[in-house]
């Protein structure tokens, strides 16, 4: 079936009598839509591969071992970190040991933020202290800290509702409660507070600002997170708490009486570093031009060991490329994983990637993305031409021993990718299960104890298989040309 046959939608057209003015174009056109119904199947041989494949990471401890290794040997690696630095020998020195091909780094200029000491206190009307953590990105006070009344408010919009008369000078508290979703979206909904939340309020001359965490845990613990402050907007300091602190917050703020609460924080930015993504190969053989890119990210942030975000992202797709390149049969396109750096503050390692290879954008035939915790996977989603979902329905079934859902064809795939997906690059998604995963994202609870293995392995079936069959397509994967609609 050409483009041109398609409707946006993705359904065919039906041939007008403008468009058809011969018997000669009837039978062109019905050779076409002949072909499109036998949209070109996957071999035997694959598929076997595929039903090997999936058995073979089911009992496969690499994506584990991965893991630990990556938390035990480097530990936190925010960016521009010796940390990070450690990282990035720590995956050159492994994509080799599993025999990868072409390993490399690609140099990245990232940002270096540095944590400091944080702490929090309400002063009035009842005094006590509370955990917290600064906001990536977020500026330091001085040591005595700033104290001030304070004014708690839901969300940005509420905030931009008050006079700035109520605002000014004051510690903003941003009330929001993070919604609990398999799907992520809760997240997606509630971030742009920690993102934009402090500018604002600092907009309307806020001295610091406070936030509930964006995050689903009960137990006493701040998520972290990125934050920007635009330049023309005074930089406040800006701290997250945990969600029962921030319950109690809330309490004294229903007592009707003047609160007033004290942040302290010795953050700092320092010059930029150098750091790296970090790429290695599994080469392709007739279609070997094409690249199947894998993404996860290296870097993670520090209170935790990035356990979850992103070590299993990493240790998935190193996992997946490993079992393929051991399966005997050389994958007709070339498998490319790329460690990208610094996602957590600021995406320096996907944009350094999409300027680099300028050149070769359209050989990213497809694409995956692992940066949603150690699953397990419960869903297939995509994000590819409409003339190539049956060969995700194919996937699909060759999945099926694993109970997938069948998801949509609005995947959106996670930030690294997101350039090359803007682009047109088409997207398979097994969807890691989000349920629990802000219990722990951003938090010093990222550990390894967080990783299931059992639920690691599982998604390095339903990864390993999807990847291989999108490296064994016949077909074309066409590029994304038509806008795929919104998600929701
Ligand atoms: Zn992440």
């Amino acid at each position: 079936m050409t483009a041109n046959s398609l409707g946006t939608d993705g359904r065919r057209r039906m041939p007008t009598c403008k468009t058809l003015s011969s018997a000669a174009a009837l039978t062109a056109f019905l050779a076409t839509v002949s072909a499109a119904d036998r949209a070109p199947g996957f071999t035997t041989a694959d598929l076997r591969a595929a039903d090997t494949l999936r058995e073979r990471a089911l009992s496969d401890s690499t994506a584990y071992q991965l893991v630990e290794s990556l938390t035990t040997e480097v530990g936190p690696r925010p960016a521009g970190s010796a940390g990070d630095k450690a990282a990035v020998a720590w995956a050159v020195r492994e994509m080799q040991r599993l025999g990868f091909s072409n390993v490399r780094t690609m140099e990245v200029t990232v940002p270096h933020w540095v944590r400091g000491e944080a702490d929090f206190a309400v002063l009035a009307p009842w005094p006590q202290s509370m955990p917290t953590l600064a906001l990536g990105g977020s500026v330091g006070t001085v040591p005595d800290g700033v104290q001030a009344e304070a004014v708690m408010v839901k969300d940005i919009a509420a905030l931009a509702a008050l006079t700035p008369e109520s605002v000014r000078g004051r510690i903003v508290f941003f009330n929001n409660r993070m919604e609990r979703t398999r799907d992520g979206m809760g997240y997606v909904r509630g971030v742009a507070i920690r993102a934009g939340g402090p500018p604002a309020a600092a907009a309307l001359g806020a001295v610091g600002a406070v936030i509930r965490s964006v995050g689903t845990s009960t137990d006493r613990i701040a998520h972290t997170g990125a934050m920007r402050y635009p330049a023309d907007i005074p930089r406040i300091p800006a701290v997250a708490i945990s969600n029962p602190d921030a319950d109690a917050l809330e309490r004294q703020f229903a007592s009707g009486k003047t609160v007033r609460l004290r942040i302290r924080s010795s953050s700092r930015e320092l010059p930029a570093e150098r750091s790296a993504n970090v790429i290695g190969e599994v080469p392709g053989a007739d279609r070997g031009s094409e690249i199947v890119l894998l993404g996860a990210h290296l870097d993670s942030w520090d209170p935790g060991v990035g356990a979850i975000d992103d070590g299993a992202g990493v240790a998935l797709m190193m996992g997946a490329a490993r079992l393929i390149k051991e399966i005997g049969m050389k994958p007709r396109r070339t498998i490319r994983v790329v460690l990208f750096a610094n996602e957590e503050f600021g995406t320096s390692g996907s944009r350094a990637y999409l300027a680099a290879s300028e050149a070769e954008l359209s050989r990213h035939v497809i694409g995956f993305e692992a940066d949603f915790g150690a699953g397990p996977v419960w869903r297939l989603s995509s994000r590819v031409n409409p003339a190539q979902l049956t060969a995700v329905d194919q996937i699909a079934r060759a999945l099926a021993p694993l109970k997938l859902a069948r998801g949509g064809n609005q995947a959106t795939g996670g930030a690294d990718l997101d350039g090359l997906v803007k682009l047109g690059m088409p997207l398979l998604s097994p969807d890691l299960d989000g349920t629990h995963y802000f219990d722990v994202h951003h938090t010093l609870n990222d550990t390894l104890a967080q990783v299931d293995p059992a639920a690691l392995r599982q998604s390095l079936a339903a990864f390993t298989v999807s990847i291989w069959l999108a490296a064994q397509y016949p077909g074309e994967w066409q590029r994304l040309t038509a806008p795929v609609p919104p998600l929701r």
